[in-house]
């Protein structure tokens, strides 16, 4: 273990910022400051176009975040080429999250630990803010190596890990470029805020709020808001229980606009393996389903007995 993965290792067996002096403040500066950009358009005004441009780079960008850094690099749920991985590599980091060794290592960490006190994002361990952004600036910038061998293989994306504040900075620049001002403050800035904020609702919110199909381990839950502004992530219960599975709306009505669009890329051919839930998760999602209709049933006659918790 490299002496970095060491100190990250340290990092993740739960020292974590107790007090608001604790945070790496510093660090914080260039966050704040994107924040701040879309103030800026009250100097220069606003177009439609900078409106359209942000929608678009939300949207795209997104689909960085759920497809490419969680869907592919942490849970490699569907197989491609080494080009389109780079693609998918840079796609994800123009939404300004770090690397995707930093956001695979960081995520599979919460998986493995979810909700403990090694979790580097619990809401139930650490409140609400720490789980939404706190966390980002709480001694974790590094990279754990050893959680991400299979991605550190290759030298092009261990390049990118390290200089992942390449593509944000160059599509900023490219915005400014082709829009002006109010398109670096809105298209770009204002989009970037949004999608931030979007992501961070899955480390904290669907820890909080929403409804829990499958009795896993944590706290983890379905939310069909939550699902619709990330793109399908929102269905973090199913994806806590089964995490192998590209579609993570388990069914026609929980939309998952991510697996469709890998669906779409697999049918042109650039991606494939799209790895779906086996009949065992849908048996087991209608076995809890049972179990909560009985449930329902029971609860008028509360104090005659506990209803059952596992079928038959
Ligand atoms: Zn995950
Ligand atoms: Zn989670």
């Amino acid at each position: 273990m490299s002496e970095s993965s060491a100190s990250t290792a340290a990092t993740v067996s739960g020292r974590k910022a107790r007090r608001l002096r604790d945070y790496e403040w510093g660090a914080v500066v260039p966050f704040v400051a994107v924040h701040l950009m879309p103030l800026g358009a009250l100097a220069t005004g606003a177009h439609v176009r900078d409106f359209v441009v942000c929608a678009v780079l939300y949207v795209v960008r997104m689909f960085g975040v759920t497809g490419a850094y969680h869907r592919y690099f942490s849970h490699r749920t569907y197989k491609t080429s080494r080009w389109f991985q780079f693609v998918l590599a840079v796609l994800a980091q123009s939404s300004s999250q770090r690397g995707v060794l930093w956001w695979a290592a960081h995520h599979r960490d919460h998986h493995k630990y979810s909700d403990t006190p090694r979790d580097p994002h619990s809401p139930i361990q650490h409140g609400f803010w720490h789980a939404h952004v706190g966390w980002i600036y709480d001694h974790n910038s590094e990279t754990n190596h050893a959680r991400v061998r299979d991605l550190a293989k290759y030298p092009e994306l261990v390049w990118l890990d390290k200089y992942w504040w390449v593509p944000p900075t160059v599509l900023g620049f490219a915005v400014w470029l082709l829009f002006g001002w109010s398109g670096l403050f809105i298209g770009f800035g204002l989009s970037t805020v949004l999608l931030w904020h979007g992501t961070f609702t899955i480390n904290s919110l669907t820890h909080l709020i929403g409804k829990r199909r499958f009795e896993t381990t944590d706290e983890s839950r379905n939310h069909w808001l939550l699902a619709l502004i990330t793109l399908g992530e929102g269905w973090h219960n199913n994806h806590h229980y089964y995490q192998g599975s590209v579609r993570q709306g388990f069914y026609w009505w929980e939309i998952d606009v991510t697996y469709y669009v890998i669906r779409a890329l697999a049918a042109l051919g650039l991606v494939w393996d799209v790895r779906k839930p086996p009949a065992r998760v849908y048996a087991e999602a209608e076995r809890a389903r049972g179990r909560k209709a009985f449930a329902d049933l029971a609860a008028p006659t509360e104090g005659t007995g506990e209803p059952p918790r596992k079928a038959a």
